[in-house]
């Protein structure tokens, strides 16, 4: 709303090109704002241990702005990024999911579905591999092909083929843009690049 509010002041005023500087600055001003600033560390403290995060967040969200503090005078920085984290599936126990009972759960494609996402068949593919041979050498042998889990939107689909021998397929019509395998990907060799315009999801009821 923010947004919008300062995008109709600026075409009102006549101010098509410029940029929308009373954004940020309304954001700033916002409830939204304070809360964020007051749950900054949330996250970093719970990678910390329960105990220690429940010490913490206590401290910051309790007593602080008890003593009219709002915004922690610390600021825990992730040090590591999000996908060296992964674990060799060796080192795990595979979780058996109940399969979607149409009701309350529902399989990724009748979800896809509902997004009414799409792109133009003929379009350059927005989703590319720096080296092709990585899905199949290291994230199948290493890690279980996490990309066949962790997109929602079942972009990532690993198939025999004549052979007996896995390969990856990737159905990037299908791509919902929430970037999870641009972050999560263990070896960072998936390229996400926008698509051409108009492609991607579209939440007609929102
Ligand atoms: S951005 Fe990646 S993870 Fe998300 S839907 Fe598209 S292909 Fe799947």
């Amino acid at each position: 709303m923010l947004a919008a509010e300062a995008a109709y002041d600026a075409l009102q005023a006549g101010r098509q090109h410029d940029e929308l500087t009373a954004y940020p600055a309304a954001f700033e001003q916002s409830w939204l704002y304070k809360e964020l600033l007051q749950a900054k560390n949330f996250k970093q403290w719970f990678k910390k241990g329960r105990t220690t995060a429940t010490l913490m967040t206590g401290i910051e969200q309790w007593l602080l702005p008890k003593l009219g503090i709002r915004n922690p005078p610390w600021t825990i920085h992730r040090v590591k990024p999000d996908h060296v984290y992964l674990k060799p599936a060796a080192e795990c126990e595979k979780i058996v999911y109940p399969k979607p009972d149409g009701k309350l759960t529902f399989d990724r494609l009748s979800s896809v579905f509902i997004s009414n996402t799409n792109h133009e068949e003929n379009q350059p593919a927005h989703l590319t591999l720096k080296d092709a041979s990585v899905p199949v050498n290291i994230n199948w042998e290493k890690y279980a092909g996490p990309e066949s889990r962790y997109c929602p939107a079942g972009v990532y689909e690993f198939v025999q083929n004549e052979e007996g021998k896995e390969r990856l397929q990737i159905n990037a019509q299908n791509c919902v843009h929430c970037k999870t395998c641009d972050i999560k990907d263990p070896m960072q060799n998936i390229v996400w690049v926008t698509p051409e315009g108009g492609g991607g999801p579209n939440y007609a009821g929102m």
